[in-house]
């Protein structure tokens, strides 16, 4: 991303913040995770100590970033290989290398450990089932912590229901708001061609979309052009 790209999303992001504040969110269904324990820990020996660590019904597997690599552990090598790293609970997906190449590789996994220097996912939320954790021993007692009871099926709300009737994301070819992409924290939103898409299992339900949406208005400056783009600004009707 470049960096005036950066800057605008975080003025963007400091912006909806401010709005946040005064929404309140109402629930517009059920989203559902299933989590079978396959770890992914990314990292060095520190990973490799914990996935030792860890006991039925999870089931590690390290991701080795580099160092000496120590037997015992169901263990992929980097390798100098691109890493992409996207999902959520229940969802992960880690591509090794390019596409098309001899080397290309796909890891799935439920949840992902990242004890990497630089977080593989760098959202300010997080999907859910993935940590960023340093290799400290206290640390590594916080990884093995945010694993306990993440095992079976679990939901929570879906907050959003968008409408791709009044977005104003783009017309005919023409570029025009893309505010809700900037502004949400989950990274949840993208362009898809004339609309948006916002995937429910990443959106955690923070409003920075509704507050920023300029169909949608604000919870104090409400404009004419009602029905939303999202679910929290219906409630301000
Ligand atoms: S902020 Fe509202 S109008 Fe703009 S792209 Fe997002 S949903 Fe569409």
């Amino acid at each position: 991303m470049s960096e005036t790209a950066q800057q605008r999303n975080e003025q963007a992001r400091r912006s909806a913040q401010v709005a946040i504040e005064r929404l309140h969110a109402e629930p517009t269904g059920l989203v559902r995770y299933e989590s079978h324990g396959r770890v992914l820990i990314i990292g060095d020996q520190p990973a490799q100590w914990l996935a030792a660590r860890l006991r039925t019904p999870l089931h590690a597997e390290v991701l080795w970033l580099g160092g000496e690599e120590e037997p015992g552990v169901p263990s992929t090598p980097l390798a100098g290989r691109r890493l992409q790293l996207s999902g959520h609970l229940g969802a992960f997906r880690v591509e090794l290398g390019e596409p098309g190449s001899h080397n290309h590789q796909v890891l799935q996994a439920d949840l992902v450990i990242d004890l990497g220097a630089a977080a593989q996912i760098e959202s300010d939320i997080p999907p859910p089932g993935y940590w960023h954790f340093g290799v400290e021993p206290q640390d590594l007692d916080a990884a093995t912590m945010a694993l306990d009871g993440m095992v079976g099926t679990f939901e929570k709300p879906r907050y959003f229901d968008y409408d791709a009737s009044i977005c104003a994301h783009a017309r005919s070819g023409q570029p025009g708001c893309s505010q809700c992409i900037d502004a949400c924290p989950a990274d949840a939103i993208i362009s898809i061609g004339e609309s948006v898409e916002v995937n429910p299992n990443l959106c955690q339900g923070g409003g920075a979309c509704a507050s920023v949406c300029p169909p949608c208005g604000t919870p104090t400056r409400p404009r004419r052009i009602w029905p939303s783009a999202c679910a929290r600004c219906c409630t301000l009707i």
